[in-house]
């Protein structure tokens, strides 16, 4: 019993972990589909199609009819991705390619 705290964090992180796996696989069997679109890639202003129904999205958008931004991930103080999901087909569509806008800029 000497090691409790350590266990209790071990623990925490397997069940944390299994969390995030059924997450995932719930997505998944709902039929939600992940995409990545590299903004390095798409040109313009960063606007882009979604992957699987085509529907344009726009970052000047900001009703968030055509989608909605679910997480920002920063990698220190710079945007590293954006998690954002289509509604209209409702696939999760990560947004990378930050970095290199920071330098065209
Ligand atoms: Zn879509």
């Amino acid at each position: 019993m000497c090691s409790m705290e350590q266990v209790s964090i071990k623990h925490l992180d397997l069940i944390r972990y299994i969390v995030l796996i059924n997450s995932w696989e719930r997505l998944r069997l709902q039929g939600i589909k992940f995409y990545t679109v590299d903004l390095t890639k798409v040109g313009g202003r960063g606007e882009f199609k979604c992957p699987r129904c085509e529907t344009e999205i726009s970052p000047d958008d900001k009703t968030e009819k055509v989608y909605t931004i679910l997480e920002l991930v920063m990698k220190g103080d710079r945007l590293e991705k954006i998690l954002l999901q289509c509604n209209r087909c409702k696939s999760q569509i990560y947004l990378t390619g930050f970095h290199a806008l920071h330098k065209i800029r």
